[in-house]
Order: C-alpha cells, then sequence, then structure tokens
C-alpha cells in the first residue's frame, strides 16, 4: 500500500498539470493509480491486485520489473549512464551484435533511438534518401507515431490536428477481413478464424485480390508512378488487431519494389515474440522488409527503440550525420540485452504462442454465445476482440456500452485495452510470462462482464 500523496490529491494534479489526454475516452472514468508492478501484476495504492492484459500498450514484454532486467539496468546505472555515442563503449556493441542476430541477412545495421516514433521518423526519412522518392504508404487505421512526420503515416482521426501535416503519405484501405468489404473465414493467418463467410475459391483468397486491386487502385490515382516507401504493422495495434489476407503483404511488397519503394515493417508492437510463432511479426507474411522499426517491447518499458536496415540503405543514408544524444545509451543496450536473454530463457515467445492461442480459442467460445463480440483474431499475446451492435450488422459497439465493459473488467481486477477506429475493439497483449491459470481468470471475468452487460440491456 502506498502512503504518500492521496488519490483525491492526483486527480486534481491529473485536471490541472497532466497532458490532458489521460482523462479522455481511452482512459478509466477513475483510474487505476497503480504503485507497483511484478510480471503480469499490478498493485495499485490501496494494495488492490490487477492481472495486468495491456502491458502498457504491448510494452512491457517479459513481465512488469523482470528481476534480472531490473539487475541489468541497476548494474549499468552503478557504472556508467551516459556518454555520446562518439566512444566506443562495450555495451552498444554487445547489444547491436545481439539484436543483430535475431534478424535475418541482409537486416544487420542498427541504429538505437529512444521511441517508435523515433524510430519512424528515421525510417522515413532512410527510405525517402535511399529511393530518392517521397511517397509514402500506409493503412487507413494505422498508428505509426505521434511525431509531426510520423502524424502523416498515422491514419485515425483521434491522432490528427488541424495543421498541414502528412505531405506525400497516403492511407491506402487497409485489407481487414472482418470490418472491410471482403473476407472471412479462411483469409487470415490465426488459430480462429470469423464466423463471418468468405466465399472464396478453394486454395485462392478472393478477398486478398480485391484488397491488391485497392493497392493498384491507390498507385494509380494517389501517388506518382514511383514511390519511396509501403510501411505495414504485421498485425495492427492500435487499429484493433488487424490482420490481412495471408498473402496481401508478399503481393504488395512485390507492388511497391516494382515502383521503386522499400518495404517498411513496423514491429513495435508485434516484434520480440509476441505473436508466438515467430520472434517478429513479418516472418508469419513470409517476407523479408528493407527496413524494420522496433520500440516498446525491445525494452520491457525502459525507453528505446530502434531501426534495422541493410547495409545499403544505410550507405545511402550515411550521407549525412544522424546522431542521438540518448540513443543506444549504455543502460538502454544492458536492458535491450538483458530482455534478449531473459526471452530466450524464460522461454517468453513459446508461452506466447501456447497461452495466446489458448486464450484466443476460449474467446473465441465466447463468440460464439453472445451475439455483441463480432470477431476474435491475432496470433500469440497479440490479441483482439472486436465488439459488435450484432454479427449481422457488424456495426461497431458504441462507446458507452464499451466502457461500461471496460470498467466492469478493470473492477473485478484486469485491466484490458481499447482500440479501433471506432474503439470498439478490446485489445490483449499482456506481459508475454502470464500462465494458462491468468487466462482461465481473464475469461471467467469477461464472460461474467458480457453476460451482466446483456443483463442490463
Ligand atoms: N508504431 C506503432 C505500431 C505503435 O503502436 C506506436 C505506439 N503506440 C508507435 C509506432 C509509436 O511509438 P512511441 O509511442 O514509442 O513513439
Amino acid at each position: 500500500k502506498y502512503k504518500g500523496m492521496s488519490k483525491e490529491r492526483m486527480m486534481q494534479i491529473r485536471k490541472q498539470n497532466c497532458n490532458p489526454m489521460t482523462m479522455k475516452v481511452t482512459s478509466y472514468k477513475t483510474p487505476a493509480f497503480i504503485h507497483q508492478g511484478h510480471m503480469q501484476w499490478l498493485w495499485d495504492v490501496d494494495g488492490k491486485r490487477y492481472l495486468d492484459l495491456f502491458a502498457g500498450v504491448a510494452t512491457v514484454s517479459v513481465g512488469h520489473c523482470h528481476p534480472r532486467v531490473t539487475e541489468a539496468a541497476v548494474d549499468q546505472l552503478k557504472r556508467l549512464w551516459h556518454t555520446t555515442n562518439i566512444y566506443a563503449y562495450p555495451p552498444i556493441h554487445e547489444y547491436t551484435e545481439k539484436l543483430a542476430s535475431h534478424l535475418p541477412d541482409p537486416l544487420k545495421v542498427i541504429y538505437l533511438t529512444n521511441s517508435g516514433s523515433e524510430a519512424n521518423d528515421l525510417a522515413m526519412l532512410m527510405a525517402r534518401l535511399h529511393t530518392g522518392n517521397y511517397d509514402i504508404i500506409t493503412f487507413r487505421g494505422s498508428y505509426h507515431g505521434g511525431s509531426p512526420q510520423t502524424m502523416g503515416l498515422t491514419s485515425n482521426s483521434a491522432y490528427k490536428y488541424p495543421i498541414a501535416n502528412g505531405l506525400g503519405c497516403t492511407n491506402t484501405m487497409c485489407p481487414d477481413v472482418f470490418r472491410g468489404p471482403w473476407g472471412g473465414s479462411h483469409c487470415r493467418d490465426s488459430p480462429v478464424q470469423t464466423i463471418r463467410d468468405c466465399g472464396c475459391a478453394q486454395g485462392h483468397c478472393m478477398a486478398n485480390d480485391q484488397y491488391i486491386g485497392q493497392l493498384k487502385e491507390t498507385f494509380a490515382t494517389s501517388v506518382p508512378s514511383r514511390i519511396a516507401a509501403f510501411f505495414a504493422e504485421p498485425i495492427q495495434g492500435v487499429g484493433g488487431a488487424v490482420q490481412y489476407p495471408k498473402n496481401y503483404l508478399k503481393e504488395a511488397y512485390k507492388l511497391v519494389r516494382e515502383r521503386g519503394g522499400v518495404c517498411i515493417a513496423d514491429e513495435v508492437q508485434t516484434g520480440f515474440g509476441r505473436t508466438g510463432g515467430h520472434f517478429w511479426g513479418f516472418q508469419s507474411h513470409d517476407v523479408l522488409p528493407d527496413i524494420v522499426t522496433m520500440a516498446k517491447g525491445i525494452g520491457n518499458g525502459f525507453p528505446m527503440g530502434a531501426v534495422v536496415t541493410t547495409a545499403e540503405i544505410a550507405a545511402s543514408f550515411g550521407k549525412g550525420v544522424h546522431f542521438n544524444t540518448f540513443g543506444g545509451n549504455p543502460v538502454a543496450c544492458a536492458v535491450g540485452s538483458s530482455v534478449l536473454d531473459v526471452i530466450k530463457e524464460d522461454g517468453t515467445q513459446e508461452n506466447s504462442l501456447h497461452v495466446g492461442t489458448y486464450l484466443m480459442t476460449e474467446l473465441a467460445k465466447l463468440r460464439d454465445k453472445y451475439e455483441i463480440i463480432g470477431d476474435v483474431r491475432g496470433k500469440g499475446l497479440m490479441i483482439g476482440v472486436e465488439m459488435v451492435k450484432d454479427k449481422a450488422s457488424r456495426d461497431p459497439l458504441p462507446p458507452d456500452a464499451m466502457n461500461e465493459i471496460f470498467e466492469d473488467v478493470k473492477d473485478m481486477g484486469v485491466l484490458i485495452g481499447k482500440g479501433g477506429v471506432y474503439g470498439q475493439t478490446f485489445r490483449i497483449k499482456p506481459p508475454m510470462c502470464i500462465t494458462m491459470d491468468d487466462a482461465n481468470f481473464f475469461i471467467a471475468v469477461f464472460n461474467k462482464s458480457i453476460h451482466d452487460f446483456m443483463e442490463r440491456r
């Protein structure tokens, strides 16, 4: 139990001195005042325990205050916090070698940053300098950052401002097989399938043809004949764990490269084993990006990010000087290094696959039971539960109703996230150390909250 400032005082300060975003509908009516964390658990100032299934938006990868990561940070804090990377301090070499060993050839050159937005800004710059082209394409519904440049990649009105932004950024239709006009049962790569019938012919995905057709239309109408880049997350995060038809990225990459562009995988949420079957989300699409950006789970909550690319792209970029005061500082490198060790030692990626698949299978049973659960999807511990007014219309469940369930789940001791363009999707992306017992606990809580919600209607 926390004995410092009262909750009332914190609430006042929150209203007066904190970024007003913290008071918006994306948050709880009364926030959980979190004081302490350990692995998948959080405790509030009154000592109430929560199962954390949101992990600070997929950021706490191996567990809150994981003892070995904390120890690595403390050890480094005692030795050296900072110099510039003009000097050759050991941790940056130990770390970049280790991180590079997790990426396929020729993705071996690493630029360390402090956040995902910074990583994506850098990737935009690199793509433009390397290709000599300017235009970049991303999916509608995506979130790639909140900096003035990445705001153009981001395609969700909640994060847009009425200022000139996004010069040279075009958003194309997201190939969403649940909410989009085409798709259904077997189009995407997930242990559970949507109940929507896709009508695809055997062995051929017609939905994919349609969405690729939309991308071609974007090429024909909205960008010059040569482009700089195509950015895509392997599974859309803030967009609500949206998954694409199985071959979409493969075909899209080919079309982008034919137009001179580079392909960029934003692994900020999907990386570091979260999708279970692979270390990187792009691997399950059977593609090889030219640039990979990462953040969040890379540091288990420590602020860091990275851009990884090929020597060839790095050479085009290297004509100027790229400097970042804190990027790759010794403490970040020590933390990042221990996160990679822990993922291996704790079998975190395997656990993600095991518990994530079980969670999705159980959630799919609830989907079949309740009219307002439209879709359950994802891979590993990157899960979306899309809520609808009813299955026939697939209209998004309105924010008030979403909030009722969201608050109720919190009151029963579980923290989940919300996302999707209409705020209609619950997002489950916990620290990857959760157990089968935790999964069963959440299923019981979620079942009860939906059941009670339906009773109240
Ligand atoms: N890319 C993706 C996919 C993200 O989800 C986010 C953050 N939600 C970012 C980039 C931006 O990362 P940051 O907040 O660290 O700038």
